[in-house]
Parts: structure tokens; sequence; C-alpha cells
């Protein structure tokens, strides 16, 4: 495998993900029945911003840090922007928080996380980021092959009815990804059927993954919502144009929470032609 996530932690990609992934936690927390968090692709977890891989293509200073610069955001983007802050307490911004970094800071004492990662280095960053974190149990293995383990989730023996899957593969050979990520979901469903699911899909030429979401559609979820986020127009396949997030399973009318972040988005993080989605596939009737 090749790709390693420093080159890109903080861009529009990794913006859109970590706002979605965030508004969905808090919209967990306002009941106090704890949750459980899935994070089948982990990546490092925390990231220098001035690494060699970080400043080498400066994804970041298109991404999070145009959004740092505003005096003032929709507040589903300040809150990320919080949780991002809130990892570089110096003030100056030395770090960037990957996705289980920012699922612990919002876990409260009676939530649970997993987060599988399959290579060395990252999972060895893993381990050591959360070695004194009793919420949170990092595998260094493949996240499709842990359900059978981890699956339906349990604190202290008693099962845990809601929560989050995560799934944000590197996507290096395409259309095995989609595969694997559609099986995966499926098995999930059968072990814990009330999940939620935040799968990130890059998008080149959209009309690559029209099949793929037709596929998640027919899947055993009452509600299918996609967010996406073009920075210019989707017109070369060497490219990532953009991304979005398939949201299988989300909370009631969530496309209300993420709305007023969608203009601010386009408008920050976009260039010439830049547009943005928010789209029910299939809704709970
Ligand atoms: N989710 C992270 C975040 O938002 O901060 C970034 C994850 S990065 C896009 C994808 C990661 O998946 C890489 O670190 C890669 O090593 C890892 N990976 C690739 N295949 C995997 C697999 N089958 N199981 C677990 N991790 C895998």
């Amino acid at each position: 495998m090749n790709y390693r996530h420093a080159f890109h932690a903080g861009n529009h990609a990794d913006v859109l993900k970590h706002i979605v992934q965030l508004a969905l936690l808090d919209t967990f927390k306002r009941k106090d029945s704890p949750f459980f968090v899935l994070d089948t692709h982990g990546g490092a977890g925390r990231y220098l911003l001035a690494s060699e891989e970080s400043r080498k293509t400066l994804e970041a200073e298109e991404g999070v840090m145009r959004l740092m610069a505003q005096p003032k955001l929709p507040a589903v983007v300040e809150r990320y922007l919080k949780a991002v802050q809130a990892d570089n307490p110096v003030g100056a911004m030395i770090s960037y928080p990957g996705s289980p970094l920012l699922s612990a800071q919002t876990l409260r004492e009676q939530d649970r996380m997993a987060v599988c990662e399959l290579q060395d280095a990252e999972a060895a960053s893993l381990k050591a980021l959360f070695a004194h974190d009793s919420r949170v149990a990092v595998l260094h293995a493949d996240g499709y092959a842990q359900n059978k383990a981890l699956l339906p989730p349990k604190a202290n023996g008693v099962k845990i009815g809601r929560g989050l899957v995560l799934i944000d593969p590197p996507y290096e050979g395409q259309d095995a990804e989609y595969q694997r990520i559609l099986a995966s979901v499926s098995e999930i469903l059968a072990r814990w059927p009330q999940a939620s699911f935040a799968i990130w899909f890059p998008i080149k030429q959209r009309r690559t993954i029209l099949h793929f979401l037709r596929k998640a559609c027919a899947l055993p979820v009452k509600s299918v919502l996609t967010v996406e986020l073009l920075v210019r127009p989707d017109d070369s396949p060497l490219r990532l144009n953009g991304s979005g997030m398939l949201l299988l399973n989300p909370p009631w009318q969530f496309d209300q929470v993420l709305a007023p972040a969608m203009p601010a988005l386009k408008q920050y993080l976009g260039e010439a032609g830049a547009s943005t989605r928010l789209q029910w596939l299939k809704q709970a009737e």
C-alpha cells in the first residue's frame, strides 16, 4: 500500500468528512444512553502540519487553513474548527487531528470506540495516542475483517444499541474497494442493525460513483443521504475534484444540520465551477 494520509490531512475532503462526523456524534449525544464508534480506517490519528509530507502538498492550506482565516462561519463549521483548535492548545496550528482523535474528543464516559488500521507506523501512532484512554480499543488489523470480534458492540458486557461506523479507505483499487465496503456494510447490519454509517468517497468524475450509490440504496437501511463538495468541476479522472459522504441510517432531518455549512464550504474551499449537493437517495417513511 502506498497511501499515506499525512500528505492529505486537513484538505477539503478531510474538512467535509470531519464536519459530518462531528455533527453525527453530536446528535448521538442528545441522549444519555451510550453509543459506539467503529472507525475502520483510522490513519495515524494526528498529523503535523510542518511535516515533509504536509509541506509537499500544502493541501491543508487550501482546506482547513482557509476556514481558520474566516471571522464568522455557520455553527456546524465553527464546532469543527473548535475541535481542531482543541488539538492545538498553544494557539498556532501545529497539528491536524484525524478522525479517531476527533471522535475521542467527543466521547463521554459511557461511550466506546474501536479503531482499526493496517499499516505498522499508523497503528503504532494510534496505540500511543490512546494508550491511556480505556474507552478506545486500537486494532492493528484489517478494518473490514473485525465485525465478528467487535459487533454487536458492548460495554462492560452490556450491548450498546446506537452508534456510527466510519469507513474511510484509501481507494487504491477503486472498484474492489466499493465491493468491499458494500459487503462489509451488509455484514455489519446483520450483526448490528441499528448502526448508522458514514462512508467517505472520492469524486473525480461523478458518473463513476453512481453505480456504488445505487447499490448502497439497495442495502437494508431505512434512509440514505449523500453530502458532496466539489471544489472544481468533476471533469478529470486524474484529480480529486471533490468528495462525498454516504450516510446510511443518519439521524432524522440530518440534512438540516448540514445545510448551513454548504454555501460556506463552496465559497471558501471552492475554485471556479465549485458545487455542493445534499440529497436524500432514500427516505424513511
Ligand atoms: N480516517 C482517517 C482520518 O479521517 O483521519 C484517515 C484514514 S486514511 C484515508 C486511510 C487509512 O486506511 C490509511 O492510514 C491506510 O493505512 C488504512 N488502511 C488501508 N486499508 C486498510 C484496511 N483494510 N483496514 C484498516 N486500515 C486500512
